[in-house]
């Protein structure tokens, strides 16, 4: 988020309901496939669109791709990838329930975040957002969840808990590649997924098998 900008002026006045299309869904696919609109789009093998569900109940967002997901194409199949799969099948979240996105679609170089880059694309993500209608957006890591509230930030200060976001349920966690780091991040990625499980339980989303390999959508 650039420094003075509120939710208001970032996201679109009231979220979208109602009907759907794969052609507006190929459509928005396309125009980030081509987009150039920061320098970002000059050094990525590809985009990173979207994994998962197109009618997902919850939504994970992360912040970036990193290099295993240039290579591919799809969010989160890097070891933080495993990571979050290993806390989707804890949830027991179905692949139809869930998709994956991401705030930045192209790379970064050194998994550098960049506000210039956030900020162009996102618009795409809030074109995600309303094609995908989730009834929870479960944001991975800090700059995810200060594309959505802002005023959230400090992560810690957040994570674990349940806010509201224009009509949405909004749950931060830690962004599952910290947990590598810290024995004191992973200890909170542990209780804030057991908290998710148990929200999802109350919300009577989850509960069922663990998740297969990642796929890009799944309908
Ligand atoms: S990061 Fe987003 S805004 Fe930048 S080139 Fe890629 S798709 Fe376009």
């Amino acid at each position: 988020m650039g420094p003075g900008r509120t939710v208001d002026q970032v996201w679109p006045a009231a979220p979208r309901s109602g009907a759907r299309t794969r052609a507006e869904w190929a459509l928005l696919n396309r125009e980030i496939e081509n987009c150039r609109a920061c320098p970002l789009g000059s050094l990525r093998t590809q985009v990173v669109i979207h994994r998962g569900s197109l009618r997902p109940r919850v939504l994970f967002v992360g912040e970036a791709p990193g290099a295993s997901e240039d290579q591919v194409g799809i969010p989160f199949v890097g070891p933080a990838g495993k990571r979050l799969d290993q806390l989707i099948g804890r949830l027991g979240l179905l692949e139809s329930e869930f998709a994956i996105v991401n705030v930045i679609k192209c790379h970064p170089p050194g998994n550098e975040f960049s506000e210039g880059a956030a900020d162009a694309c996102r618009p795409f993500l809030a074109r995600q957002v309303e094609f995908l209608q989730p009834i929870m957006v479960v944001t991975l890591g800090t700059a995810a969840l200060a594309a959505f509230r802002p005023d959230l930030v400090p992560i810690l200060g957040s994570a674990g808990r349940r806010f509201r976001w224009r009509g949405l349920t909004l749950f931060p966690l830690v962004h599952p590649a910290s947990t590598a780091r810290s024995g004191a991040f992973r200890r909170r990625w542990e209780a804030d997924g057991a908290a998710l499980s148990r929200l999802l339980s109350r919300l009577g989303a989850g509960g069922h098998a663990g998740t297969g390999a990642p796929s890009r959508a799944t309908v």
